[in-house]
C-alpha cells in the first residue's frame, strides 16, 4: 500500500534542513481537517508516517512549534529555523508522539512517490476536491487494524513495546 522511498531525501526551501528517509512509511494520510487547511493554507495536508529514528536529519536544525489539532492534544511542527518551511510534525498518537514523524510529503524531493493511502476528515473536505473513486476515505478517522498493512501494524506494535505502552486505546488520531 505504501510507496517505496527508502533512501529518499527531502528538505526545506532554503536548503538548510535536509533529511533522509530510511524506510517505507507506515501509512500516508491525506488530511482534510480544517486545522490542516488553515495551517497549510491549502485544501489538505499529505503526511507520511514514519518511525522517528528512520528519518535522519542530514543538515540544519529544526525548531518545533506547538499547533492545535482536532483532538486538542496538539502537534509539534518542525520548521527550518531560517526559511520556516515545515518538514515534519509529531502528533500524540496514543503516546507515540516522539516515536513517529509525520513527514510533510511535499517536502520530499520526489513527493509523487507517496500518494495517500487514506483520506481522513473528509467531513470537512472542500467541495471542489474530488477524490479518486477507488481511494480509501473516512469521515473522521479509521480503525488501525483494518487500515494499516500487517507489516505496519507490526512496526506500530514494536513502537508501543519500546515506549512501554501495553494496551493502545482504540481511537488514536490524537
Ligand atoms: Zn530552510
Ligand atoms: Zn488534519
Amino acid at each position: 500500500m505504501t510507496g517505496k522511498i527508502e533512501g529518499c531525501e527531502g528538505g526545506c526551501t532554503c536548503g538548510l534542513v535536509r533529511y533522509k528517509v530510511q524506510s517505507a512509511p507506515l501509512i500516508v494520510h491525506c488530511c482534510h481537517c480544517s486545522f490542516c487547511q488553515r495551517q497549510s493554507g491549502s485544501a489538505f495536508a499529505v503526511n507520511a508516517l514514519i518511525e522517528a529514528d528512520r528519518v535522519e536529519l542530514l543538515t540544519g536544525e529544526v525548531e518545533e512549534i506547538l499547533m492545535p489539532t482536532p483532538s486538542g492534544k496538539g502537534q509539534t511542527v518542525a520548521r527550518c529555523q531560517k526559511c520556516r518551511v515545515a518538514v515534519w510534525s509529531n502528533y500524540y498518537m496514543g503516546g507515540l508522539r516522539e516515536r513517529i514523524r509525520f513527514i510533510r510529503v511535499g517536502s520530499l524531493d520526489n513527493p509523487d512517490l507517496l500518494p495517500p493511502d487514506v483520506h481522513i476528515f473528509t467531513k470537512s473536505k472542500q467541495a471542489w476536491v474530488v477524490l479518486p473513486p477507488d481511494d480509501l476515505s473516512v469521515d473522521v478517522f479509521y480503525e488501525y487494524g483494518t487500515t494499516w498493512s500487517a507489516d505496519s501494524l507490526k512496526r506500530r506494535g514494536a513502537l508501543f513495546k519500546d515506549a512501554g505502552i501495553e494496551k493502545p486505546k482504540k481511537s488514536m488520531y490524537k
